[in-house]
């Protein structure tokens, strides 16, 4: 058979642990057979992130945003143990954080239903896809212990000097003060990649805030969002048959429960950290979360939700047998190659993607998992719990015949 053909070539950048190891298999077993893999590689391993002063994955960034669609492995972000383990010289900051603010992204997080694992809540028959704001609010605070009959203020001082002042609180007894912000064009960032990426997806966009409470604050994110939708995108989606709407946080809660799934919520950044994990709990496992960075000008870099599962590694470094779920890694990479044929008009190059995303929920269906699966299965086929290896060599035996036939 004649390998399916490449155009562009994917920013690939390789990450750490036992995702590092998934990562390889995953090349070998279920991409170098059957397409002739471009890309431009990274190395994202901790070591040699250290060995290069971090630049890496600056250049990775770098090659998401030239290229345009990117594929990353998951890596570690180094805490003081890390660094011991290691031996690095610094605590390097966060890849993920680091390509997120190169590319100004918004993350995207949609689970893969497959039948016979169900989410917690049974209406839920589509995926919900959380896009979280990744910039600012809470985690960009400032906060203060407040003595007991302190005036906390808030002052805003404009270039030219003059300044804008509202009491926060008088305080009778002690107490606490907290300051944050956003900026009008990190919102309006985060505002189109939500639009572009409901468009791409063709999915709705829901998006809640608490605009009744916060007057200015999130009410802003509300008028940013509409302007942006009338002017760049309310044509788009007419045409698409999707609706953009808004609504109260808590109004968006209830809904979510009673819905059948099937869109895109966007939630500012601390609502989407808190309801990104009861989303992920709900649907079953984080093993089975995708992960997809958009910015707004559409570049794409798609990945697990999950770490690099170093407990499993740490296993596997003694020699024994890991069940480690590869899927959310394999659908970055379909996610990615799908993309690339998109991009590129190669139609092959998509229904490959397709199948291979396929064959992995059929080796599923037909009983043969991950031990993590295994718990969570009542589908039809009794369930197998096969090592990790294992279980890429029966996709790879159905991405075969898939491709053969269909
Ligand atoms: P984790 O790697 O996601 O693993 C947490 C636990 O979840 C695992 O120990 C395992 O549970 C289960 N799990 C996660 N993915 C699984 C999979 N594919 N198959 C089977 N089980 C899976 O999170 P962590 O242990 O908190 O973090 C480990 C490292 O990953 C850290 O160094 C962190 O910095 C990094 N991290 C990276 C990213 C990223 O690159 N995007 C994201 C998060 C964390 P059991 O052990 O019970 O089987
Ligand atoms: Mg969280």
């Amino acid at each position: 058979m004649e390998k399916i053909r490449m155009i562009t070539p994917l920013a690939e950048m390789d990450g750490d642990e036992m995702t590092r190891v998934l990562w390889a298999d995953i090349k070998e077993l279920l991409l170098h057979p059957f397409v002739d893999l471009k890309t431009e590689y990274y190395d994202l391993g901790l070591p040699n992130r250290d060995k290069t002063g971090d630049q890496v994955t600056i250049d990775a960034a770098e090659a998401c945003r030239r290229l345009g669609v990117g594929v990353k492995c998951a890596t570690i972000t180094p805490n003081a143990q890390r660094v011991e383990e290691y031996q690095l010289h610094e605590m390097w900051k966060s890849p993920n954080g680091t390509i997120r603010a190169m590319l100004d992204g918004t993350c995207f997080r949609a689970p893969i239903m497959v039948e016979g694992i169900s989410p917690v809540i049974p209406a839920w028959t589509s995926p919900i896809t959380i896009a979280r704001h990744a910039y600012g609010d809470i985690y960009k605070n400032t906060e203060l212990t407040a003595p007991e009959g302190s005036r906390a203020e808030l002052v805003v001082t404009s270039p030219d000097g003059t300044e804008k002042r509202a009491q926060i609180h008088q305080f009778k007894g002690p107490g606490i003060v907290q300051g944050i912000h956003n900026t009008d064009s990190s919102i309006a960032s985060f505002a189109h990649s939500c639009f572009r990426y409901a468009l791409d997806t063709h999915q709705d966009l829901w998006f809640a805030t608490k605009d009744t409470i916060s007057k200015t604050y999130d009410h802003h994110f509300k008028d940013i969002f509409q302007e942006i939708y009338d002017a760049d995108y309310a044509k788009a989606f007419e045409e698409a048959g999707i609706t953009y709407f808004y609504t109260l946080i808590d109004d968006a809660i209830a809904r979510v429960v009673r819905s059948k799934g099937g869109f895109v919520w966007a939630l500012k950044n601390y609502d989407g950290d808190v309801m990104s994990d009861m989303i992920a709990t709900a649907f079953g496992s984080l093993a089975m979360m995708t992960s997809v960075l958009v910015s707004p000008d559409g570049k794409y870099e798609y990945e697990a939700a999950h770490g690099t599962v170093t407990r499993h590694y740490y296993r596997y470094l003694k020699g024994e047998e890991t069940s480690t779920n590869p899927v959310a890694t394999i659908f970055a990479w379909s996610g990615a190659l799908r993309k690339r044929g998109e991009l590129d008009n190669l139609p092959e190059l998509v229904r490959f993607a397709d199948l291979l995303e396929k064959a992995a929920l059929t080796t599923i269906t037909d009983g043969i998992m991950t031990k993590d699966l295994v718990a969570l299965w009542h589908g039809k086929a009794e369930a197998q719990g096969v090592n990790s290896r294992a279980f890429l060599t029966a996709i790879a035996e159905r991405l075969a015949k898939l491709l053969e036939t269909a």
